[in-house]
This record gives C-alpha cells, sequence and structure tokens, in this order.
C-alpha cells in the first residue's frame, strides 16, 4: 500500500508542477480544470489509503466517489464538447444498469459484481481508444504504441472479466477448463495480438489488420480465464483490475489527460499488489493461480480415511452447555457464513454472550470468503465493533487461551493440514489456529471440502465437535437454547 501511496504521491506531483506551470497559460477553464484533477486525484490517494482499513473504509468510498465527481466535472469542462446529449445519454444507461447492479445483487455477489464492473470499465476503455484509432488523421508513433497496448489489455479485461462473471455466476463451468498444450496455444494467441499490434504502430493505416488484432485480443482474455477455477476468480478479478487500471492509464497518454494517467496508474498498482497479498494469503504463485487448474479435483478418498467413523454431531443445547462458564469466546467466520447470511445471527449470539459477560472477538482471515475483506465487510454490516474483528497474526498466539472457537463456515483457512502436509494444495497457506483452542464447535451442513477440495482434520480433532446445519438456522437455535438454558 505504501508503494501505492508513493507512486499516486509522485504522479500528483507532477500534475501539480504541470498545473502550475501552466498558469497564466491555458485562461480560466484549464486553471480550473487542472485543480480540479489534483483534488481529484489527492481523492483517490486518500480513498486508498482509508479503504485498507475497515475502521475508515467508509471513510475512503465517500472521498473516492467525490474524487470521481470531480473528475467527471474536470473532464466534461476540460474538452471542447460538441454534443452534451449523448453524453448524458450515457450516463442515463450507465445509471440504469449501474443502480440497479448496486441495490439488488446480493452480498453474497459481490465478486461477481465486481468482474462484470470491470468488464464495462475495460470495454469503456478500449472503446475510446479505438474511437481515437479511426478518428484521428495522425496518430505519432508514441500515441500509437500507447493506444496499441491500450486496447489489448482493454479487449482482453473486457472478455476475461466476462468469463469471470460467468464462472462465479454459474453460467459458465467453474471447474478449470484445460485441454494439453493450452498453454502453448494461448501465448501463440496472445503472441499473435502484439505482433498484428506492432504491424498497426508501423503501418496505421493498415486498416485490414484492425479487426484482426481486436478479435485476437478478444480471444486471448477468453482463452485466459477458461482454464482457472472459478474459486480463484477474485484473485483473477484483481489482476485482471490492474490491466483494466493499465489500460485507462495508456489512455491517458494519448489523450493528454492527467488525471487518467495518475487514477489508472493507482488502480493498476493497487490491484497487482492486492492480488500479490491475496497470492501470499493462499501461499500460492502468480502462476500456480493462473496456470495451476486449482481445485480441478477433490480428495474424497483421503476424507473418508481422515472423519472414518470419528465425527462428533453435537445439538444446540450441547452448543449451549459448552458456553456456560466460557469466559472468551471466538468466531471464525468463513465463506459459509457468507451462503448463510449468518453474520446478523452471529452478533445476536455474541451480544448474548457478552451479556452473561463472556468475552467475544471474531478472528480474520485475510482469504476467508471470496474476496478480500470478505468477512470484515459482513460484519460491518451486521455493526460488529471493529475492535472486536482480530486479524489472523494478531489473534493466532492467543487462540489456545480461547474457551470457545465458533467456526462458522470456514474450513480451509483453519484445515491444519497447511502446516502438516506439504503436498497438499494448501501446504504453507497461513491458518487461524482453530485446533489450539480449548473447545472447537464446527457449524456446516455436511462434510463437504471448501474451496480448495480437501479434507479437514480438524473437524474429528479431540476438541472439536460438529453442529450440522445451515450456518443462520444454527446459531438461531443455539441462540434460542443459550436463552433457555
Ligand atoms: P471454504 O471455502 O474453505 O469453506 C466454506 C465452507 O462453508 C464449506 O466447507 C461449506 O461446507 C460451508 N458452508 C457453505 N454454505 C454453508 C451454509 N449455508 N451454512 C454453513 N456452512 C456452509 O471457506 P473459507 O472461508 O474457510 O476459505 C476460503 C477459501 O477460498 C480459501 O481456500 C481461500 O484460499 C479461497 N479464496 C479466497 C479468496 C478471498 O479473497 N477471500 C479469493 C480466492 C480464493 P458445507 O457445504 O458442508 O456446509
Amino acid at each position: 500500500m505504501s508503494r501505492v501511496l508513493f507512486f499516486g504521491i509522485a504522479a500528483l506531483l507532477a500534475s501539480a508542477g504541470t498545473a502550475l506551470a501552466s498558469h497564466g497559460e491555458g485562461g480560466e477553464q484549464q486553471w480550473f480544470v487542472n485543480y480540479t484533477y489534483i483534488v481529484a486525484a489527492i481523492a483517490f490517494i486518500l480513498a486508498l489509503k482509508w479503504l485498507s482499513h475497515p475502521k475508515t473504509a467508509r471513510r475512503g468510498v465517500m472521498v473516492g466517489e467525490l474524487g470521481m465527481l470531480l473528475a467527471i466535472v474536470g473532464t466534461l469542462v476540460s474538452f471542447e464538447i460538441v454534443n452534451y446529449t449523448w453524453i448524458f445519454i450515457a450516463f442515463g444507461i450507465g445509471a440504469a444498469i449501474g443502480v440497479p447492479l448496486a441495490v439488488f445483487m446480493p452480498m453474497t455477489a459481490v465478486p461477481q459484481r465486481t468482474a462484470l464492473s470491470h468488464a464495462f470499465g475495460a470495454l469503456a476503455a478500449a472503446l475510446v481508444g479505438t474511437a481515437h484509432f479511426l478518428i484521428t488523421p495522425e496518430i505519432t508513433t508514441f500515441d500509437m504504441i500507447a493506444l496499441i497496448f491500450e486496447m489489448l489489455l482493454g479487449f482482453l479485461t473486457f472478455t476475461g472479466s466476462l468469463m469471470a462473471f460467468g464462472k462465479l455466476q454459474e453460467i459458465l463451468p467453474s471447474q478449470p477448463m484445460v485441454h494439453k498444450g493450452q498453454n502453448f496455444i494461448n501465448f501463440t494467441i496472445l503472441g499473435l495480438a502484439v505482433v498484428a499490434g506492432i504491424y498497426l504502430i508501423i503501418d496505421p493505416s493498415a486498416m485490414w489488420m484492425f479487426p484482426i488484432f481486436i478479435t485476437l485480443s478478444l480471444l486471448f482474455g477468453v482463452l485466459l480465464i477458461l482454464p482457472i477455477g472459478g474459486a480463484d476468480m477474485p484473485t483473477v478479478i484483481a489482476l485482471l483490475n490492474s490491466y483494466a487500471g493499465l489500460s485507462a492509464s495508456l489512455m491517458g497518454f494519448v489523450l493528454n489527460n492527467k488525471l487518467l494517467i495518475v487514477a489508472g496508474a493507482l488502480d493498476g498498482a493497487s490491484g497487482l499488489i492486492l492480488s500479490i497479498i491475496m497470492c501470499k494469503a493462499m501461499n500460492r504463485s502468480f502462476t500456480n493461480v493462473l496456470f495451476g487448474a486449482f481445485g480441478a479435483t477433490t480428495d474424497s478418498g483421503k476424507a473418508d480415511d481422515i472423519y472414518g467413523g470419528k465425527v462428533k454431531s453435537v445439538s444446540a443445547e450441547d452448543v449451549a452447555m459448552m458456553f456456560e462458564g466460557a469466559q472468551r469466546v471466538v468466531f471464525i467466520p468463513g465463506y459459509g457464513m457468507a451462503v448463510a447470511q449468518a453474520q446478523f445471527a452471529v452478533r445476536d449470539l455474541a451480544n448474548l454472550l457478552q451479556a452473561k459477560g463472556t468475552t467475544v472477538e471474531y478472528a480474520i482471515h485475510p482469504v476467508a470468503g471470496r474476496m478480500p475483506g470478505h468477512m470484515n465487510v459482513l460484519l460491518a454490516e451486521a455493526s460488529v465493533p471493529y475492535d472486536e474483528m482480530v486479524e489472523m497474526d494478531d489473534i493466532n498466539p492467543t487462540m489456545p487461551q480461547v474457551d470457545v472457537a465458533v467456526v462458522i463456515g470456514a474450513n480451509d483457512t483453519v484445515n491444519p493440514i497447511a502446516r502438516t502436509d506439504p503436498n497438499s494444495p494448501i501446504a504453507g497457506m497461513p491458518i487461524i489456529d482453530a485446533d489450539k483452542a480449548r473447545n472447537v464447535i464446527v457449524i456446516k451442513r455436511s462434510l463437504s471440502p471448501g474451496f480448495a477440495g480437501i479434507a479437514n482434520p480438524l473437524f474429528v480433532a479431540p476438541n472439536s465437535v460438529l453442529f450440522f446445519a445451515d450456518g443462520k438456522k444454527a446459531i438461531m437455535e443455539i441462540i434460542a437454547a443459550v436463552k433457555a438454558a
């Protein structure tokens, strides 16, 4: 994050310098535009800073929105606009799609909604590039280079993001679609797209090459994503986000729009850093995510060995008894809490336990759920105080002092196999040390695996019991049992 801020501030200083240099040259309008852009760029940098912590995230969103508003206003007055009607028609269409998307998409569908937004953003950047290429009589070689890479990234991000959306929405099979020689074919297509682009840089009048270049770019976006499993899509989306940002930044060079350069660079850098953070949190490399076909197989045979006859299933009343006398309870939420939308019920149970004098915390794994910060968002939605959400590295050393750990819908992020089996797909992934708590209650519907498709010995550890039920239903039953006890 500090690197993003560094680049952002450097770019900001550069545009501030340009604005000062232009003082007196461009008249009132240019002044207004330059300073609007500077304030917008400051707002984007502050937004990124504040978005990096749950406590300040809301403020970050608002400042980011303000920055975007200023950027739009600045852009509207900076160009000689011939016809505002078309612009407002486009605004209307965008709002008609965007508002229902934001209002009606459920929280669990945020990853695919984000994919769709990237698809639209990348398409917009690619189309602006296309229009510029088609209507500009003379394009310099520098602009042509920027334009070609802008369109390449824009078009491949468009189809790539649509594929990611299709997989997450289960319109497309979420299993990795792999075949022999796949990487060779994909890179050949990328290579051909680059060659077509270079041809256009050398000879921009070769219009016949333009559709070939676009088709190859679109095709590469599809082929890049198809072999990646649906569950890896959030990481891929963060990466596509950075491509879209780079595309916008390149467009800024072509259109000589400094804000686009700054905002695109911030977007590109933050998307890349986010995907690196996600890979690190899963202890996986970029190449493993992009070419590893993770999640293609499940390990059901081994599941029988691990679980066979050892599962201890309990009822809500049993759980209520375990809470009696517990001084410290830690909830460990995972993807299943999002599916069950159990966050409100969990908060109610926490309130009930706190009223009885129990200390309650929430252990947050960086990749619990299906998008970064997924658990923070859900718990914040249920008004859980931020200081009760404890990051993995902070809570782990204290896990042996926890009386009851309640694992709700988490699986891979609490799987001790990550520590013990070097051949497991999650080997080396940092986990929340739920197994070290005195008692563990695991709430899930069955013995089905999580995203990594592997069995979890925590479920049959001597200190663990399983409550088989939908997350929300289970917690509501436990609340009733605690009240009745
Ligand atoms: P997992 O995907 O490992 O497990 C989720 C569990 O939730 C399942 O075992 C499932 O079991 C249970 N579940 C599903 N629906 C319900 C329900 N309605 N009620 C109760 N339980 C339910 O989740 P984790 O959060 O532990 O791990 C996230 C995984 O996703 C990690 O492997 C991570 O690497 C990966 N990932 C995360 C990303 C991120 O940004 N957060 C990005 C990319 C990947 P059952 O069906 O039996 O109920």
